[in-house]
């Protein structure tokens, strides 16, 4: 942290029980719960992205589930060995989360 007065570095002091930065001009900041605040502020946006990141995105079709009889799944495809071999179709009940493969 630097003085904006003067451009020295601020040091950390302790006045009359709070905390501030002092510059050798004269200039004085005070180290208040404001910066705590922004700080948690940061942290809880981070946070939100990851969940954002981890979101279903496979798009929804109609399939029947064999566990619940529901009758729509998430459908997505998956290339499992050489790339002259058949892809994979996956399907996830949208109600129980129940996942079957089907070989095409
Ligand atoms: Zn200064
Ligand atoms: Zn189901």
């Amino acid at each position: 942290m630097f003085c904006p007065e003067c451009g020295s570095m601020l040091r950390p002091k302790d006045k009359g029980g709070k905390r501030i930065l002092q510059c050798s001009c004269g200039f004085t900041k005070a180290l208040g719960k404001e910066d705590h605040a922004e700080l948690t502020e940061k942290l809880a946006k981070g946070k939100k992205i990851e969940v954002i990141e981890n979101v279903e995105t496979h798009p929804k079709i109609k399939a029947t589930c064999g566990k619940c009889g529901h009758k729509i799944a998430y459908y997505w495809t998956q290339q499992t060995r050489g790339a002259d071999e058949p892809e994979t179709r996956f399907f996830k009940c949208t109600e129980c989360s129940y996942t079957w493969r089907e070989y095409s």
